[in-house]
């Protein structure tokens, strides 16, 4: 088989609950019951670098989850415990009184614990959840814009927000874990993830719009299609840099020319914007300015077509959208790296309707959207595809749209 296998949620749980055991054999400060809970992946079937910018996006919850086995302690300590990619055992405490004292100092700033700690610690504490035993185990692959960090974030805020009765609304945990990787982590990212993986919902994507501030489940059971997600394990070491520069400009745009980007004049208003102003435009050239904003702009016009294809259930209208969405991205954003480009070039020869890249960009994952006959044979021809370019040979991972965090 080339796509890969992965871990069914009872599977996960009790993979948890073995890791939390195993560590706190005789946990001194509680003597509390263990729990499982469960939180998917996602993967943004359209609608990339709009989240920030008021645009609309389509995530759905993945096959790939995490899971999260914890217990309440008395002692206001956090006790984490996971894998790093390569296996390395990652246990820390934090007591929760060192960050009552970070996040109160007169000096505080974005980035308090900013590291694998911060995602957890930063929802526990952002939630006013007290101590506890946490034991983490996951098949979200770390990293590759699958949203391994909003999988943790919610996994361990439903957690949270059971174990100590919290009646948080799925609204403010969704704040609460935006929170965690906005402020702790001070990582500079929107909200698609967070509202996709507590929103899932089986057989429906997640159509979010960030100006209107709604979200509305569209059916998306893609019968006779497999939606196949292609981690390409491209490092991207320069990920952040670039995100916050291709986001600082949008956000620059917005400040100085209060738009929503849905203005049909936005691109123009904005190439005059950055010849005028220069300095305000942080120094681009006004021709990438447009390439930029036209991407924007067009990105959530082609989402906004794509939630009424998906209604339709005009599948090669949508994947036609798909591959427009990534022709953006690559010649306007300029997000997508050669080896990500290949396996999208791929896929469409082998017979996909629709392939993308998905998420962030700069490495990370891309997207085939496949008649469901066809797609063994398609993830074999990026196989051969991206190894004959000399990259790193992918994971592939055949998913569906799946329920969001909860209990197991
Ligand atoms: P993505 O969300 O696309 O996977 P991010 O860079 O946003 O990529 O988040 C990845 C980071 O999240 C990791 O570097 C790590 O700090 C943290 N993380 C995610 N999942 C886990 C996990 N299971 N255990 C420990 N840390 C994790
Ligand atoms: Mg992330």
């Amino acid at each position: 088989m080339i796509v890969s296998a992965t871990r069914s949620p009872e599977e996960l749980a009790a993979a948890a609950r073995e890791f939390l055991t195993a560590h706190t054999p005789d946990s001194a400060a509680s003597s509390e019951s263990v729990g499982t809970w469960l939180a998917p992946g996602r993967v943004n079937l359209i609608g990339d670098h709009v989240d920030y910018a008021f645009g609309v996006c389509l995530p759905f919850a993945t096959t790939m989850a995490t899971a999260v086995a914890a217990r309440k302690r008395d002692d206001g300590v956090l006790r984490m415990l996971s894998q790093s990619p390569n296996g390395e055992l990652l246990d820390a405490s934090v007591p929760l009184a060192d960050l009552d004292a970070a996040v109160n100092a007169a000096d505080a700033q974005p980035g308090i614990l900013p590291d694998w700690r911060g995602y957890i610690a930063g929802t526990v504490h952002a939630l006013g959840a007290g101590g506890m035993d946490l034991a983490v185990v996951s098949d979200v692959p770390l990293g590759s814009g699958l949203s391994s960090s909003a999988a943790l974030e919610c996994a361990v805020g439903v957690a949270a927000r059971d174990l100590y009765e919290l009646g948080t609304s799925d609204e403010d945990l969704i704040a609460a874990t935006m929170r965690a990787e906005n402020f702790y982590v001070g990582a500079n990212t929107g909200g698609l993830d967070q509202n996709a993986v507590v929103r899932g919902r089986a057989g429906f994507a997640l159509a979010l719009d960030f100006l209107e501030d709604t979200h509305e489940q569209v059916p998306c059971g893609l019968e006779g299609y497999t939606l196949l997600v292609v981690d390409s394990r491209v490092e991207h070491s320069h990920a952040t840099g670039e995100y916050s520069s291709r986001r600082g400009l949008i956000d620059a745009t917005a400040a100085a020319l209060s738009c929503t980007f849905r203005e049909n004049d936005i691109v123009e208003r904005a190439v005059t914007w950055a010849t005028d102003h220069p300095e305000d435009a942080l120094g681009n050239d006004p021709e990438v300015v447009r390439r930029r904003v036209r991407h924007v702009h067009s990105e959530t016009a082609r989402t906004i077509e794509a939630v009424e294809a998906l209604k339709a259930g005009d599948i090669e209208h949508f994947g036609r959208l798909m591959n427009d969405s990534h022709a953006s991205l690559r010649d306007d954003y300029e997000i997508v790296p050669d080896a990500l480009e290949t396996a999208v070039r791929a896929a469409r020869a082998a017979g996909a309707v629709g392939a993308r890249i998905t998420g962030g960009g700069f490495g990370g994952s891309t997207i085939a959207l496949c008649p469901a006959d066809r797609a063994e044979a398609i993830a074999t021809t990026i196989i051969e595809a991206t190894d004959k370019g000399g990259f790193p040979t992918p994971a592939i991972y055949a998913t569906s749209a799946q329920d969001g965090a909860r209990k197991v």
